[in-house]
């Protein structure tokens, strides 16, 4: 059966939603798909029950350390991962009924369950029914993609998705790749009571980070009894005895690492090989990303990708800017596009890093002549009150035109902290006024005028 709508909508990750809601408050009739968990990868396998572990994780860490801050606890510490698991699962769990509800009671909105897939450029089929519209918007996210390492497929190894399945805690967990999904499951089960071992192919753990905060994180995950790998390239696997043992190519230690369990935490990939683009006409890269321009419009008109599936975007947050982009260009005749926004993230180990803007040597690179300034989280009040003074914070602006370039807090609070150079970067203030604000004390963000009154250059010199 054909039905015609004002819009068709496939998936339901961080843009589609809210992208219905805009659509139906505008009066228009929309069919939105979606194929297996109400609200992707952040609200079902991502962000929001990573989150809610790596709360776990920090309750178990500040138990062991109760004694540092006076407080008497008797007996050891004990992790229930059963009721870990149940909490996050609970967590996870309201806010995918939230979005399916949401859906679901939303005016002129038909939603189908099912996989979608083009027909033609006007035309999705789900099961046995044709969706017909003039617009349509991709929203279909990504998956873990472990390389096809020679033995893989003989080893139950974990992606993020499995891994939140465990209701014990692994004895050893070796962990492939040590970008954010690694480091973050990586700490959290250390501290759940695991052997953790990273393995990581590059010279230093998140490698797009300037080195002081790689070198930072690699001192604090270490400093918790976690073995990292650095310059190991796994090449295969092999099974011994029930355990998993992953050969890394290495010029230092062992050669081979022998654990319970394998995370591969080694990137994502789109999910649109199975979207029938060719059909549509809607062009992908040779990585399967689908083509958009500025204003995250595919090669075909009336067609749209947002979110992780266009690869101008990895997190929820570029998700979002994403409909907001999308929305704002469609009804509000706006003309806004992807390159307006800052490039921001966190990594949520425990003490998390907030990132925003470009990296000392991301700014040298593009040719800029910075003014960097540096402080270590021991010389921030509020962090040596909470106990909590590993990482550093660092901010860079361009030394000629006095513009922020970018910023780092790996810290306690680095993740909420950060946002104060953020705005002041959309607020495109020179850096002058952002040194002469007066901030509260004691916080994070109150060292962050300090901060650029210490400016330096790179090597040292004033
Ligand atoms: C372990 C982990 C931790 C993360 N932590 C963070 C974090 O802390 N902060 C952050 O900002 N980001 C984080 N991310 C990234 C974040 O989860 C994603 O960037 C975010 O969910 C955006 O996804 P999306 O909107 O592109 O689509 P998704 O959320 O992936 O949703 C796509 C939806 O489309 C559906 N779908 C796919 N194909 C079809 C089809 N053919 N028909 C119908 N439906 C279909 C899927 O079932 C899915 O529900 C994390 C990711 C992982 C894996």
């Amino acid at each position: 059966m054909s039905t015609t709508y004002d819009a068709v909508i496939i998936g339901t990750g961080q843009a589609g939603p809210p992208l219905a809601k805009r659509l139906s408050a505008a009066g228009m009739s929309i069919a939105i798909v979606e194929r297996h968990l109400f609200g992707g990868t952040c609200v079902n396998t991502g962000c929001i029950p990573t989150k809610a572990m790596v709360a776990s994780a920090y309750a178990a860490q500040m138990a062991r350390r109760a004694a540092d801050f006076g407080v008497a606890l008797d007996g050891s510490v004990r992790v229930d991962m059963p009721r870990v698991k149940a909490r996050t699962d609970a967590i996870s769990g309201r806010s995918r009924a939230g979005v399916e509800t949401m859906l679901r009671h939303l005016d002129r909105c038909t939603v189908y369950t099912g996989h979608a897939a083009f027909r033609s450029a006007h035309e999705v089929a789900v099961a046995d029914s044709v969706l017909r519209a003039d617009r349509i918007f991709i929203n279909v996210g990504g998956r873990a993609a472990p390389p096809p390492l020679p033995g893989l497929d003989r080893i139950p190894y974990l992606t993020n998705t499995s891994m939140l399945r465990l209701d014990a805690v692994p004895p050893h967990l070796v962990i492939v790749g040590g970008s954010y999904v690694g480091l973050e499951f990586g700490q959290m089960f250390r501290r759940f009571g695991a052997q953790v071992t990273i393995v990581e192919m590059g010279p230093r753990l998140v490698g797009g980070e300037d080195e002081d905060v790689s070198a930072a994180i690699h001192d604090i995950l270490t400093g918790e009894g976690i073995d990292v790998r650095l310059n190991a390239r796994c090449t295969r696997f092999t099974e011994r005895s029930g355990r998993a043992i992953a050969h890394v190519e290495c010029s230092a230690g062992s050669p081979a690492v022998d654990g319970s369990h394998v995370l591969m935490a080694t990137g994502r990939r789109p999910n649109t090989e199975d979207l029938g683009l060719d059909a549509a006409g809607v062009a992908r890269d040779d990585r399967g990303y689908i083509v958009v321009n500025e204003r995250l419009e595919t090669s075909v008109p009336g067609i749209w990708a947002l979110g992780d599936c266009n690869g101008r975007g990895a997190f929820t947050h570029t998700s979002y800017n994403d409909f907001e982009i999308v929305a704002a260009n469609l009804l509000d005749g706006a003309s806004r596009s992807v390159s307006d926004r800052i490039p921001a993230y966190a990594l949520y180990i425990d003490p998390p890093l907030g990132r925003a803007g470009l990296t000392v040597s991301d700014a040298r690179r593009r040719g800029r002549s910075v003014l960097v300034g540096t402080r270590p989280m021991t010389r921030v009040s509020r962090a040596v009150e909470k106990g909590e003074t590993s990482g550093l914070m660092k901010i860079v602006v361009d030394a000629a035109s006095q513009e922020i370039l970018g910023a780092a807090i790996l810290g306690t609070g680095g993740d909420e902290a950060i946002h104060c150079v953020l705005d002041a970067m959309y607020a495109k203030a020179a850096y002058p006024i952002l040194q002469r604000a007066m901030h509260i004390h004691p916080t994070v963000s109150e060292l962050v005028p300090t901060l650029l009154g210490e400016l330096k250059r790179p090597d040292g010199s004033t």
